[in-house]
């Protein structure tokens, strides 16, 4: 591969004073080797690696801190790794430094039932969390198709198939801890489900993707396991009849669970990888969560507005297995697409639009993707107008990657332009830098730079992300 990640930034010197330090404070927990730094300096996007000079898992929030201290103290900068499955180059040490590996900090460190509410550390992942809380009659429903970390997911400001009827990571996460690029520790939220007490620095932390704070505790909102589940795939003939159907859903107000938008080409990708049989066509896969009678009465309803929308036949998977096996096929929708075109990598497109705009922007692209030589499969968290184009390319062709570029400017401006965003939910990391001017304007990115400078004026934390230093 040869497909450096912009900009090119010098590296920052790394002095072997700091390697020394680090080595007499965490013994093997430092790491210089090539393999380490390799994986710690890499993410699932196309870009080439770029290390850090070294890797320290760390195991509690004072190691964090004292990590945070001698890098300042030295000028060094410092990259916080959850567990690498970030999309947008946000890994990517592009100026050397310090990745903080925060795996070993996977602690669930109280469950609040009664409150609905547990507090973690942040290498725990969403699988694992759920599977702690798994007597206790409640779950966390954010789902990134990846086994993220909690503290990967609130960095990036994560979400899933789940987030059109649980929220985001925006509206679950209650509280946090996070080491500032002086070594301060601060506390932000409380486990109240409200306040009005100052700034809302736990929505300022909540997908600032390491730029402004190592964060290591999270407390976050839990739900009751629902009484009843039902799962169910319908076909389309189109793309337009497929999406008007989860416009209409979601506008009369039916509290769907999920509804996944998975076109032909991606629905041929899932039954190859995972074995199924669905039919390989415009594809919703839905869930309902409720009481008994509250899940029959939305799964009629749904089933009535996809009939009169073409849609070829509701069927129902209503055994836990074959839910599981139906989302399970979901969640692997990457891998399995990126196996259409062996030795492949993706560029995935992340907007999100209006629900009003959302049939138009998908049909739009559908014929810009028509267009294209590259295979294009689309999945999409439709419920949330959010839709997911993986471009496939081979990653030794520049003529490839500058077509998904194109096509990646084209699918953005227009969702800009519907007054969407560039990016729902995977960040912004280096890919989308520029896209973020695009879409807020100078003067929002100054404030958010302003905010930069203010708490890391050193630029220590993930320098180069989201924003350049200087305007
Ligand atoms: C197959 C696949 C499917 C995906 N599906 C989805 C999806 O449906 N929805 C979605 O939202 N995303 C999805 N993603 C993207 C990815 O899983 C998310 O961005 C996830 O939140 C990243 O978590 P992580 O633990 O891997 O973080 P990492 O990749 O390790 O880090 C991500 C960013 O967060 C920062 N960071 C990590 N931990 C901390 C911390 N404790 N404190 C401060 N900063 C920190 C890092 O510095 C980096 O900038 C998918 C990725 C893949 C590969």
């Amino acid at each position: 591969m040869n497909h450096p990640a912009p900009p090119a930034l010098a590296r920052r010197p790394f002095p072997t004073d700091l390697l020394d330090k680090l080595r007499s404070a965490f013994g093997d927990r430092v790491s210089t080797s090539e393999a380490v730094r390799a994986h710690h300096g890499r993410d699932e996007s196309r870009f080439d690696p770029q290390l850090p000079d070294a890797v320290v898992f760390a195991q509690n929030t004072e190691e964090v801190q004292s990590i945070v201290k001698l890098c300042a103290q030295y000028g060094v900068p410092i990259i916080p790794y959850g567990n690498g499955s970030s999309l947008e180059g946000h890994l990517l040490a592009v100026q050397g430094g310090v990745s903080i590996d925060l795996s070993q900090m996977n602690r669930v460190l109280s469950i609040n039932a009664e409150d609905l509410t547990v507090t973690v550390e942040p290498g725990i992942s969403r699988k694992a969390l759920n599977e702690a809380l798994r007597d206790t009659g409640l779950f966390f429903p954010i789902d990134p198709g990846a086994d993220a970390s909690i503290g990967g997911m609130s960095a990036t400001r994560a979400s899933g198939t789940n987030a059109v009827r649980y929220g985001t990571m925006r509206e679950n996460v209650l509280g946090l801890t996070a080491v500032l690029a002086d070594g301060r520790v601060i506390k932000t939220g409380t486990r109240a489900r409200k306040s009005s007490a100052g700034y809302d620095l736990t929505r300022l932390f909540v997908g600032s993707e390491g730029t402004l704070g190592v964060i290591t505790e999270i407390t976050v909102r839990l739900y009751p396991q629902p009484e009843a589940v039902s799962a169910a795939v319908c076909a389309f003939p189109s793309m337009a009849e497929a999406v008007r159907t989860v416009i209409e859903t979601i506008q009369m107000g039916v509290p769907i669970a999920r509804v996944e938008f998975i076109d032909s080409l991606a629905v041929r990708a899932i039954n190859r990888h995972s074995n199924l049989t669905l039919r390989e066509k415009h594809t919703l896969f839905f869930e309902f969560h409720g009481t008994e009678a509250g899940v029959a009465e939305q799964a009629q309803l749904v089933q009535e507005l996809a009939a009169q929308n073409g849609g070829e036949g509701f069927e129902w998977a209503t055994r836990p297995e074959d839910r599981s096996r139906l989302w399970n096929a979901r969640h692997s929708a990457y891998f399995a697409m990126l196996q259409l075109r062996p030795g492949c990598r993706a560029v995935t497109t992340d907007v999100c639009v209006p629900i009003s705009r959302l049939a138009e922007c998908v049909v739009e692209t559908e014929a810009d993707l028509k267009a294209s030589p590259l295979p294009c499969p689309i999945v999409g968290h439709v419920g949330d107008g959010n839709f997911h184009v993986a471009i496939l390319i081979d990653p030794d062709k520049p003529e490839e990657i500058e077509e998904a570029e194109r096509l990646n400017h084209l699918i953005v401006q227009r969702a800009i332009r519907m007054d969407g965003t560039c990016t729902g939910e995977h960040g912004v990391g280096l890919h989308k830098m520029d896209f973020l001017v695009e879409e807020h304007g100078a003067d929002t990115v100054d404030t958010m730079r302003a905010i930069k400078h203010a708490l890391d004026p050193h630029n220590l934390m993930n320098p180069g992300k989201i924003f350049s230093w200087a305007a």
